[in-house]
This record gives C-alpha cells, structure tokens and sequence, in this order.
C-alpha cells in the first residue's frame, strides 16, 4: 500500500511517500527565510508560498521515490488544526490528487502525526505517554491505538515553542529562536538567573505565559538598568525552568499511567535538554521503548502524517478481518 501523504499546516509544505510502511522519501519546502525579516510567521504569506512551492515538492517526492503518480493507493492530508489559509492548500492538493487518480482521501490531525513521527523508525508499545511540546501545543497524551487518543493535560495559554520563540526575539535573536535558545544554552550557567516554575499544581496542566512574562521583563529591567545580559546564562536559565515543569509533570503521569512506550513529539523534542530529560525518565521508570524521535521527524515533515495514516490503515483492517 502507497501513501502519498501531504503536510501544509504551518510554514512547512510537505510531502512524503511510504510503502508498506517504508519511507521512499521526506520531501520538505521551508519558507523559514522568508519569515525570519518578520520575527515570526505570516499567515498570509505561508499560504502564498505554499501554493507556489506545491507543484515542485510533488514532482520530487514522485522523483524521489520513482514511482508514478498513478501508483498511489490513497491520499493523507493534515486537516487540523493550523493557519486556516495554509490548510486550504494541503487540502486541495490532496482532494486533486485523490480525484485525479480515483483513490480515498485521508484528512488526519496533525498532533497526532507529530506523535507517530517517534514511530518511523521504531516501534511503539500500547499505552504510549507521549510528551507532544510544539509551536502551538504543550500536553501529555495517552495513545491506546492509533484511533485512541486521550489528552490528560495541555497548556491554559502559551505554548512550550511559542514562548522559547517569543523569549527568543526579545533577545534579539533570529526566527525561530527555539533552537537558537538551545545552542546559547549549552555553554550557558543555568543557575544565574532567577526564572519561575510554572503551574506547579497536581494537574497536568501547563502554562507558559508566566514564564515568557519573567524573563522578559528580566531582559528590560536589565536594559533599564543598563546592566549587561549574559546571553548564554540566561538561555540555559530560561530552558531549565520551562523543561523542569515537563519532567515533574511526567514523573507523576509515568507513576499513574504506567505506559509501556514513553515519547516525546512535535518542534521542541528537537531539544537537547528535552531529549536528555525524556531519556532520563524512562531510564528512572525502566521504559525500555523510550523513544526519542529522529530530528528530522521532529519539526513539520510529510512522513509522519504518511506514518500515521498507515498505522490508522493497518489498525482498522486487523479489527475488520477479526
Ligand atoms: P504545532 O505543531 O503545535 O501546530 P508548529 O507546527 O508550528 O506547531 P513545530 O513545527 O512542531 O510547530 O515546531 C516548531 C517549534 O519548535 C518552534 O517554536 C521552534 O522554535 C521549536 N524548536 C525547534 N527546534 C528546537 C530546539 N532545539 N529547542 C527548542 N525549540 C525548538
Ligand atoms: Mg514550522
Ligand atoms: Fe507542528
């Protein structure tokens, strides 16, 4: 069975290509450039330029994977959630695809995908706890099946990615600041700065806004007082705050859900502490299916949503035939 699977929900067209299960190829047009002169993401824009680069990222993933488009059995698209306008696009090039060969159309939610991105190249054992920390999400989710997704807690405001990238260009740092914070933060004291702890509560819950707020307003009244910032200091501070709440909340979410396969998902599981952290947990709970997705699979890519159609497909025709 061959997927075509197309990714448009941010500033990432995309498209991949998966046999059976095996991935032929990851084809990804970023506009990362484009958006840097303005600090963040154009709605508008994206959606421009994803119409534009469509024709050419199809043309290579068919490249890429040497087949024709005919050979295509069914066709996956993120539907939800995401920039309305940078939908539309993926969708209708889906629906045209899917038209023109005569084959089903998948829409399929784009969390979910960042979750099956840890399963490409590996194998998750049911219940998975899966860490999703993105540009726009911030929760922990018990996956039972690739049709079970149960959300136990997720951010009441800001989102883990939106605020490294908000902290990031108060900074002065370039768009997106997230992996930038995570470069700086490596030769940085992560004791030198004051930052709270966000949402420390029994829930599991989180919220950013607070966080964003202190170390802002940390940067300004320094800039007031015009005392030098240590820029490497303050990264290091700023990611040990907002990942120490992740690694409370999960150590407690391990404890009551017990899962079999412990994963992180999603832009910001590209991060070096958060990575370490996931790590750490598993090895503390003797998760032996820890999985820490690839980096290419971590930020918006086409093979996850490939991966996670496929896993939906494989599911629904074991329980038929039962
Ligand atoms: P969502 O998936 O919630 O709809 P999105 O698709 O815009 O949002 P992703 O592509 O999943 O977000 O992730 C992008 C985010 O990941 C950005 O906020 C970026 O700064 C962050 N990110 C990427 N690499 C790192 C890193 N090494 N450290 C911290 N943050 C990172
Ligand atoms: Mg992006
Ligand atoms: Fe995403």
């Amino acid at each position: 069975m061959k997927i075509l699977a197309i990714e448009s929900s941010c500033d990432e067209f995309a498209i991949a290509i998966m046999d059976d299960g095996k991935l032929l190829c990851n084809v990804i047009s970023s506009q990362i450039d484009q958006h840097k002169e303005y600090g963040g993401v154009v709605p508008e824009l994206a959606a421009r330029l994803h119409l534009q680069n469509s024709g050419w990222v199809l043309r290579e993933a068919l490249e890429q994977s040497k087949i024709n488009i005919e050979d295509i059995d069914m066709v996956a698209y993120t539907a939800k959630p995401g920039l309305i306008g940078s939908l539309i696009i993926g969708k209708v090039v889906a629906e045209t695809i899917a038209m023109y060969i005569n084959k089903p159309l998948v829409p399929l939610d784009h969390i979910e995908g960042h979750i099956y991105g840890a399963a490409i190249d590996h194998n998750f054992e049911y219940p998975v706890l899966a860490m999703v920390v993105s540009g726009g999400h911030t929760q922990i989710e018990i996956v039972n099946s690739p049709m079970d997704f149960k959300i136990i807690g997720a951010t009441e405001d800001d989102a883990i990615g939106e605020c490294y990238d908000k902290v990031a260009r108060v900074m002065g740092l370039e768009y997106p600041g997230g992996p930038l914070i995570d470069k700086l933060a490596q030769t940085g004291n992560p004791e030198r700065y004051k930052l709270p702890l966000a949402k420390n509560d029994d829930s599991y819950d989180f919220s950013y806004s607070g966080l964003k707020t202190a170390t802002i307003n940390l940067i300004h009244n320094a800039e007031q007082k015009g005392e030098e910032i240590n820029k490497n200091d303050l990264a290091a501070s700023f990611q040990k705050s907002a990942i120490e709440i992740i690694k409370i909340k999960l150590n407690r979410a391990i404890e009551q859900y017990r899962p079999k396969t412990l994963t992180v998902a999603g832009g910001v599981s590209a991060n070096s502490l958060m990575r370490k952290t996931i790590l750490e947990l598993g090895k503390d709970h003797n998760i032996k299916n820890t999985i820490i997705p690839e980096m290419s699979y971590c930020t918006d890519n086409g093979a996850m949503i490939a991966k996670l159609c496929y896993e939906k497909e494989m599911f629904q025709n074991k329980n038929k035939i039962r």
